[in-house]
């Protein structure tokens, strides 16, 4: 499989230097040159094997069949639960797939744990490192920690606002007890983090000279992974039409979806959720998409202004037209504002997308009602989209929530709506006695570069 930038101007690359690369030269994002359709599976075919069976078409040669299929066996083994996401029903008509059985328990491990033993395998064989620079507000630093703790070609350094995460959050990253792995605590906020990050990628001599590689939410084999879970959940319900809802921030997961859908999974509607940063809402509603900033709420991974994966949908909109796609991402970069033409918004976002956006209070109501109803606990992120899947479930379809958090990562929350404070899973049971290692920097980009470079092994081998 090759792949294109969105904006028409990078070269064409294969899947491992698009999972290497990121973000395209041009400032786009790599989509495929087509949709495969999806392989057909037997009853026998268990989560790794039809996450082997639907990726390879994307990953094509780069990687050989057999040791892709037993990469994903490794990935998913990690899983706390044996079906890995495990479909449970709180309805009638009404189910949420749980997602957060990872090591992390969050969702984005369901892609990160595979994401990380692809880099290594392609490091491997291309003889190469790389240094994974990252800025976390709590959550995706220890997925992403996670995932390449043991990778022998990473080295990853995770800066953190200093008394900013949650003592769980911090612990996830700080008692990660492998030599390649660098939890920093800056003296600052999320913001501050994330600045020292980008003048790092900023600087080409630093970025070149360590081979500083990120993982964040816009590689496309993170994508790839998500749109496993849509698949095995069709079927789990047996390959009737069915309809998911998405609690949603960068857009990654829905788009997961899409694909799904694009490559024959009987998906009638993927219902988006929003916190009151509903700027994908309000897209859906009104044909235009505007900026209007950030406010926190207690569903801290969708507290986001802009939804960067929109574009990959966008780029499908225009007729795979990049220099189109460039100059719409580029007027809304200077403007705020980005509208759609009636016919392109009929064709590709009312027959497939609907959307509503939730307060706190309203998040709360519905963590209190799901567990009166079931005795289930659910967190703030699954809360909005299952308040969103009943607001907007297609009447006799049935409809699956993405779970995207275990509860215990956001106790305080479920706490005030069920008087109830989940317990960490098992294997984070001893997580406040293990030790934590973790250094303290000032906001300040020449010291967190030296930091960098006193830990990158990249520079070892030169
Ligand atoms: C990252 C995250 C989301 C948002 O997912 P996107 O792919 O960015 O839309 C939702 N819930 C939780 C718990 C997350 O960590």
């Amino acid at each position: 499989m090759r792949y294109v930038s969105t904006r028409g101007l990078a070269p064409e690359l294969g899947f491992a230097d698009v999972l290497l690369a990121g973000l395209a030269d041009d400032g786009g994002l790599y989509v495929p040159t087509s949709w495969p359709q999806l392989a057909t599976f037997g009853p026998a075919d268990d989560y790794a094997a039809v996450a082997a069976a639907v990726m390879l078409p994307y990953v094509g040669d780069d990687v050989p069949k057999e040791t892709f299929e037993t990469m994903c066996r490794q990935a998913y083994a990690t899983f706390g639960h044996p079906a890995v996401t495990p479909l449970v029903q709180i309805g009638p008509n009404e189910w949420v797939l749980e997602l957060f059985h990872g090591p992390t328990l969050a969702f984005k491990d369901v892609a990160l744990q595979l994401v990380g033993r692809l880099f290594d395998y392609v490091l491997a064989e291309r003889g190469q490192r790389v240094t994974i620079v990252g800025a976390t507000s709590g959550d995706t630093g220890s997925a992403a920690i996670d995932a390449v703790k043991h990778c022998d070609n990473v080295d990853i350094v995770i800066l953190y606002p200093n008394g900013r995460t949650s003592d769980v959050q911090r612990r996830q990253m700080t008692t990660v007890d492998s030599p390649n792995v660098h939890a920093i605590a800056v003296d600052g906020t999320f913001d501050d983090c994330q600045d020292l990050v980008k003048a790092m990628f900023a600087d080409q001599a630093f970025r070149l000279q360590y081979q500083l590689s990120a993982v964040n939410s816009i590689n496309w084999a993170r994508i790839v992974a998500q749109v496993v879970y849509y698949v095995w959940a069709a079927r789990s319900l047996g390959n009737q039409p069915v309809s998911f809802s998405v609690p949603t921030g960068n857009f990654g997961n829905v788009l997961a979806g899409w694909i799904a859908r694009r490559s024959g999974a009987p998906i009638e509607s993927l219902v988006i959720g929003s916190n009151t940063n509903d700027i994908l809402t309000r897209f859906v509603e009104t044909r235009a998409m505007v900026n209007d900033g950030v406010t926190p709420t207690l569903s801290p991974s969708m507290d986001i202004a802009v939804s960067s994966n929109f574009e990959r949908l966008l780029f499908e909109m225009n007729g795979r037209d990049g220099g189109m796609t460039a100059e719409q991402m580029n007027r809304f970069r200077a403007v705020g504002r980005l509208d759609v033409e009636s016919d392109q918004f009929d064709a590709w976002i009312a027959p497939v997308f609907k959307a509503a956006c939730f307060d706190d209070s309203q998040t709360l109501a519905t963590i209190a009602d799901v567990y009166r109803r079931t005795g289930m606990l659910t967190e703030p992120h699954t809360a909005v989209g299952i308040a969103a899947a009943r607001a907007k479930g297609d009447p006799g379809v049935p409809i699956v929530t993405l779970a995207t958090a275990h509860p215990a990562k956001f106790p305080d929350a479920v706490e005030r709506a069920t008087g109830i404070r989940p317990p960490l899973p098992p294997h984070l049971a001893d997580l406040f006695e293990r030790h934590e290692r973790t250094s303290l920097l000032a906001n300040d980009l020449g010291a967190v570069q030296a930091f960098v470079a006193g830990v990158s092994r990249v520079a070892v081998r030169r």
